[in-house]
C-alpha cells in the first residue's frame, strides 16, 4: 500500500467515525495556519524554537507598566502581527467552515489568534487565547475590533467603566477568560468526537479537552502533519497537512450523508 492509500483509508475511516458520532468537536491550533503562511511558535521552523520563548511574565509586566506596553505596542507592529494581518485562509479553514455549515461540526475550539477560522466563515468558534484583531477590556471583559477603537490616551481605558485596555491575545501568566473556558469545558463534555488538527495537544487548558472526550469513551482523529503526543490517544491519525487532509475528509463525510 502507498503512503497515499494509506493516508485514504485512515480518512474514510474517520469519516465513518464524524458521520456516527452526534455532537462533533474540533481542536485546533497552529499548524492549522501554517499554509497561511503564519509561522507556528513550537517545533520545527517555530517562531520560539529559533528566537527562544517570550518571558513567562509577561502579563505581570504589563499590569505594572501598561503605559510601556502600548507605546511599544504603537512603536512598532511586529513582523509576526503583520504576517497575520496580511494571512488568508486556506482550504484546511475552509473545510471547517464547510463542515459546521452542514450541520456536522458543532463547534470549534482554536488555540489560534489569527482569525481565520471566522474569515473562511466559522461561527461557532471559540478562541482560548483571543484574537489578535480585538481590544479587550481587563476590568468588565467588553471586546473591540481594534480598527474601530479609536485610541487618545495610552493606555487607553474602558468607556464602560474605565478598565484599562488590552489586546485580546491572551498574555503569558495572563487568566484566559472564564465565559471562553467554561465553553471549552462545556463543549468537550458533550462531545463523543473531536477533531485535532494543526496540534499536538501540550499546552493547557486545550491539552485537557482531548482526554476529556476519551474519558467520556468518545472518539479522537487527528490530523497532523507529523505523529505528536497525542497520537497515541487518538482513534486514527492523518498525517499529513490539514489543508490537504481536512477537505478530503469532508469529502468523505459528505459522501456517506
Ligand atoms: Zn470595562
Amino acid at each position: 500500500m502507498t503512503t497515499d492509500e494509506g493516508k485514504l483509508k485512515e480518512i474514510k475511516k474517520a469519516a465513518e467515525i464524524i458521520v456516527d458520532s452526534s455532537y462533533l468537536a474540533c481542536l485546533t491550533g497552529a499548524g492549522i495556519s501554517v499554509e497561511s503562511g503564519i509561522r507556528p511558535f513550537r517545533g520545527p521552523g517555530g517562531l520560539w524554537t529559533e528566537k527562544g520563548e517570550p518571558s513567562m511574565d509577561g502579563y505581570q509586566r504589563f499590569l505594572d507598566d501598561p503605559e510601556a506596553y502600548w507605546e511599544r505596542r504603537i512603536r512598532r507592529e511586529s513582523e509576526f502581527a503583520s504576517t497575520i494581518l496580511n494571512s488568508k485562509p486556506n482550504p484546511g479553514h475552509f473545510a471547517l467552515a464547510e463542515l459546521e455549515k452542514i450541520g456536522i461540526l458543532k463547534s470549534l475550539i482554536t488555540q489560534n489568534i489569527d482569525n481565520l477560522h471566522y474569515e473562511s466563515g466559522s461561527e461557532n468558534v471559540l478562541e482560548i487565547h483571543g484574537n489578535m484583531l480585538y481590544l479587550r477590556c481587563i476590568e468588565c471583559g467588553e471586546k473591540w475590533n481594534m480598527k474601530e477603537f479609536n485610541i487618545e490616551d495610552i493606555p487607553p481605558r474602558c468607556p464602560e467603566c474605565n478598565g484599562i485596555i488590552k489586546s485580546d491575545t491572551v498574555m503569558f501568566g495572563e487568566p484566559i477568560p472564564r465565559e471562553v473556558l467554561r465553553r471549552c469545558f462545556e463543549e468537550a463534555e458533550k462531545s463523543d468526537c473531536m477533531i485535532v488538527a494543526g496540534t499536538s495537544a501540550t499546552v493547557a487548558p486545550a491539552s485537557s479537552l482531548p482526554f476529556i472526550v476519551k474519558r467520556n469513551d468518545g472518539y479522537l482523529v487527528e490530523a497532523n502533519i507529523r505523529p505528536s503526543e497525542i497520537s497515541d490517544l487518538c482513534d486514527v491519525n492523518i498525517e499529513a497537512p490539514s489543508g490537504k487532509s481536512l477537505p478530503l475528509l469532508v469529502k468523505e463525510i459528505k459522501a456517506l450523508l
